[in-house]
C-alpha cells in the first residue's frame, strides 16, 4: 500500500491497530451489519414455498 506521509506522523509500532485500520473497521461494520433474510427456507432445505409446497397448495386450493 502506498502511504504517502501527511500531517500525522505514523503511529508508533506498539502492536495495536492503526489509525487507518480504525477507520477501515468503521466502514466495514457499517456496512457489514447483519440482516435478517426476508425469505423463509423450507425443511427441505428449498426456499419456502418449495415446488413440491406448491403443488400441494394448488392440489388444496382446487378442493
Ligand atoms: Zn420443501
Amino acid at each position: 500500500m502506498n502511504r504517502a506521509p501527511l500531517n500525522e506522523p505514523d503511529p508508533p509500532d506498539h502492536g495495536g491497530p492503526s489509525t487507518q485500520d480504525l477507520d477501515n473497521a468503521d466502514l466495514v461494520l457499517a456496512s457489514h451489519s447483519p440482516v435478517a433474510v426476508a425469505w423463509l427456507a423450507c425443511a427441505c432445505g428449498e426456499d419456502y414455498p418449495c415446488d413440491e409446497v406448491r403443488f400441494a397448495q394448488l392440489v388444496k386450493e382446487g378442493l
